[in-house]
């Protein structure tokens, strides 16, 4: 059962014959912890797809397996507090357990802000980020849901994108997830083509929650108030982000445009290297801007970006596990699945197969009918891509690295042969 009213289960879950547990030993599972208690519902588990978090303890509760889970408790009921809901219900229906519930009307019916107890206890949790993981989550929960059921309907909802509008960074990350340690002469996007194809995807979709603005160091564009403004006019778009790194303070077109009432600014603060972050908070509060900033000091490691044979069996899981594999990326007029797809193919070291790797939007042979066909397939299917076999993966347990170390010069990146 996906769709619930939390007030109609929560006699049930406090009876003391449930076991109530939470899939996602992370951020959004003590959020949901905070609201199943704040309720007065004992949560027995946490139960996590990551092996080195098992049969340990988070929140000093026990963290097993789904398969433990469900074996120990076939009636239990079990919370889903991430946004990896698809695979999780298919895994949750192989192993016949039928009480699994996103966390949707349970996170909207918690007020976290009474007292500001929750903030207290995670002071990094700002309303902000509070109201955009349970928006991402209810995207992700009527994407997985219409998936997983074959729904009828024809709704096509997008929870992100990525629309990429420079290959320039104020820093140069030896290890930048979105390739940009390896662009030799780095240029901005082409805003012909990016706003073309941007129309023809806003015709396409019904829906989406997110874009997210970034490069690169989208403020190294002069122009990327150009793409906000146009951005924030789609009337089927909720919120625009823009990400930033702190070195560059936003003035001119620039600040006007994060003035939009769909606008947020995301802070990763790189510590000393975010030269400008107190001075960018300084000027957003000024002009009462919402931002989020966090401090990042460790990265997933992504390796390079090298061929590396690896059977069907070993791609289907490397993607299935990937925590990259949703982030579309709007990239020279075309959607790819993720980052390292979009850069590998410009950066001409990944093969591009127009048929599984992206959707050309600004093809105009395409008619907006079979675009949205063709989009919302690419957008469904779970399927690898030729990528995949030039990328380590983003998998739990993979490793993490240092963030931010600087490179000075462009790194060597293998290139295909033509
Ligand atoms: S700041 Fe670093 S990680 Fe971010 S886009 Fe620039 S090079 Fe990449
Ligand atoms: S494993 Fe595949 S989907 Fe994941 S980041 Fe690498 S190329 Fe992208």
């Amino acid at each position: 059962m996906i769709n619930y009213k939390i007030s109609e289960l929560e006699a049930h879950l406090k009876s003391p014959s449930s076991t109530v547990g939470i899939h996602g030993a992370g951020l959004c599972g003590r959020q949901v912890l905070y609201a199943l208690e704040k309720r007065g519902i004992k949560v027995h588990f946490f139960v996590d797809s990551n092996e080195n978090k098992q049969n340990n303890l988070y929140c000093n509760i026990k963290t097993i397996s789904a398969e433990k889970f469900t074996s120990l408790a076939p009636n239990g009921h079990l919370f889903i507090a991430h946004d990896f809901i698809m695979p999780v219900m298919e895994q949750l229906n192989k192993l016949n357990f039928k009480n699994y519930y996103n966390s949707v009307n349970l996170l909207e019916k918690t007020n976290f802000s009474d007292g500001n107890e929750y903030t207290k206890m995670y002071p990094n949790m700002t309303p902000i980020k509070l109201e955009r993981n349970l928006k991402k989550h209810k995207y992700s929960a009527e994407i997985a849901t219409r998936i997983i059921n074959k729904e009828k309907n024809d709704i096509f909802n997008i929870k992100h994108m990525d629309v990429v509008i420079t290959e320039r960074c104020s820093l140069k990350c030896k290890d930048c997830a979105n390739l940009m340690q390896y662009y030799e002469r780095p240029q901005n996007s082409d805003l012909e083509i990016l706003f073309k194809s941007l129309d023809r995807m806003m015709k396409s979709v019904d829906q989406i929650y997110e874009f997210r603005v970034l490069g690169g160091d989208p403020f190294m564009n002069k122009e990327m108030y150009r793409v906000v403004n146009k951005l924030t006019e789609y009337r089927n778009a909720e919120q625009v982000v823009v990400y930033t790194n702190a070195k560059i303070v936003p003035k001119g077109e620039n600040l006007e445009c994060l003035k939009n009432k769909k606008v947020r600014l995301e802070i990763t603060n790189y510590g000393e290297l975010s030269t400008k972050h107190d001075e960018i908070i300084a000027v957003l509060n000024k002009h009462d801007i919402p931002y989020q900033t966090d401090l990042v000091k460790l990265w997933d490691d992504i390796g390079s970006i090298k061929y590396e044979k690896k059977n069907h069996n070993q791609l289907k899981e490397l993607f299935r596990d990937c925590c990259a594999k949703d982030i579309f990326t709007l990239f020279d007029g075309v959607v790819y699945k993720c980052p390292v797809s979009a850069h590998g193919t410009k950066l001409k070291s990944v093969p591009y197969d127009s048929k599984y790797d992206g959707v050309d939007l600004a093809d105009e042979n395409i008619s907006i009918k079979e675009l949205r066909n063709k989009l919302k397939d690419f957008h469904d299917n779970d399927k690898y891509i030729t990528a995949c076999s030039y990328c380590k993966g983003r998998g739990y347990g993979y490793g993490t690295i240092k963030a931010a170390i600087q490179t000075k010069k462009p790194l060597p990146i293998d290139k295909i042969q033509n």
